[in-house]
């Protein structure tokens, strides 16, 4: 990541976690990346760096909050962060074999649904899937690169 966030999502480029610091009585608070991301998407609220502060409310009543990042703040062996990885590892994987072989498979929908989760709009996850079951070689292969490449949008990934 290259100057600040644009978007909460970012963090997951170095798999930071929010610091919130009240400015009125100085209390900080950290909140998982994940969970914050997941709580302010279920409520619809816009997750752009530059409004994200409106969200936080400190304990003292004051809402004039200080943004930060902890970088790396994932533990080792954490196991929602594992399953993720196994999983976006897994559709990688498929997506790389698309259009030579059947990709179609129990595995790639498991993964896809797990990744779904971490996605504003989980219906790439669907599509992907359904896509990769279709019977032109070619327009599997396309059809599957594109939905991968709006995955990674969607999760905040670079493309590749
Ligand atoms: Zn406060």
């Amino acid at each position: 990541m290259v100057g600040p966030p644009k978007s909460l999502r970012d963090l997951r480029k170095i798999e930071a976690n929010l610091i919130v610091t009240c400015r009125a009585c100085r209390h900080s608070r950290e909140f998982d990346r994940e969970a914050l991301i997941a709580d302010l998407m279920r409520r619809r609220r816009n997750l752009d760096w530059y409004l994200l502060h409106h969200h936080f409310r400190c304990a003292c009543g004051s809402k004039d909050v200080r943004l930060s990042v902890v970088a790396f703040a994932d533990k080792l062996g954490d196991e929602t962060r594992q399953r993720f990885a196994e999983a976006l590892e897994l559709v990688r994987w498929s997506v790389g074999r698309a259009g030579k072989e059947p990709i179609q498979t129990e595995a790639l929908r498991v993964a896809l649904a797990r990744l779904s989760c971490h996605c504003a709009d989980p219906s790439w996850c669907n599509r992907l899937y359904e896509d990769a079951g279709g019977s032109n070689p070619i327009a599997v292969s396309a059809s599957v690169y594109g939905g991968w490449r709006g995955i990674l949008r969607q999760l905040g990934l670079p493309d590749e």
